[in-house]
């Protein structure tokens, strides 16, 4: 089942929902505001062609990756390595595998931010391109899903 996660307008906190056809909004937990969302019969098989939320169709995929408990996990690598003679950084390392190949691929919309997790045609998503990024963002151009090739 695919999990989304839009970021509210008023107050940036992440909305979590599952797509529903027949749901219109999406309201927020922490200060009721409610983003209207389009989702498909696609979105409910996990397939993410269009935004529910900006209907752009320019997303890019990166690793769910958790930066808090990243640096956190430094932190106290950096500490225990003055014992350790940096032994723990190789276990940072190996943790670090670990934990990423645990970690699926998501995709975000470059126009809304709104994260999409199990994505079943995830691989069709190429990975972040600032080029595309700064059009979208800076100029609002619509890129319509076609991915921009380099020459
Ligand atoms: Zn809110
Ligand atoms: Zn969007």
């Amino acid at each position: 089942m695919m999990e989304v996660t839009l970021t509210c307008e008023e107050c940036g906190s992440g909305i979590h929902v599952i797509p529903n056809a027949e749901a219109t909004v999406a309201k927020c937990d922490v200060c009721n505001k409610e983003a209207s969302v389009h989702f498909t019969a696609e979105h409910e098989e996990g397939i993410l062609k269009q935004c529910p939320c900006c209907e752009r169709k320019d997303f890019y995929s990166q690793k769910d990756f958790n930066r808090k408990i990243g640096v956190a996990l430094f932190v106290i690598a950096a500490i225990l390595s003055i014992w350790t003679y940096g032994i723990s950084f190789i276990v940072l390392y190996v943790m670090d595998l670990i934990l990423f190949k645990k970690l699926g691929q998501i995709a975000i919309c470059y126009k809304c931010n709104t994260i999409f997790r199990n994505v079943s045609n995830i691989k069709d998503i190429h990975g972040f391109n600032h080029e595309m990024n700064d059009r979208i963002v800076y100029s609002d151009h619509d890129f319509d899903g076609k991915q921009l090739e380099h020459h």
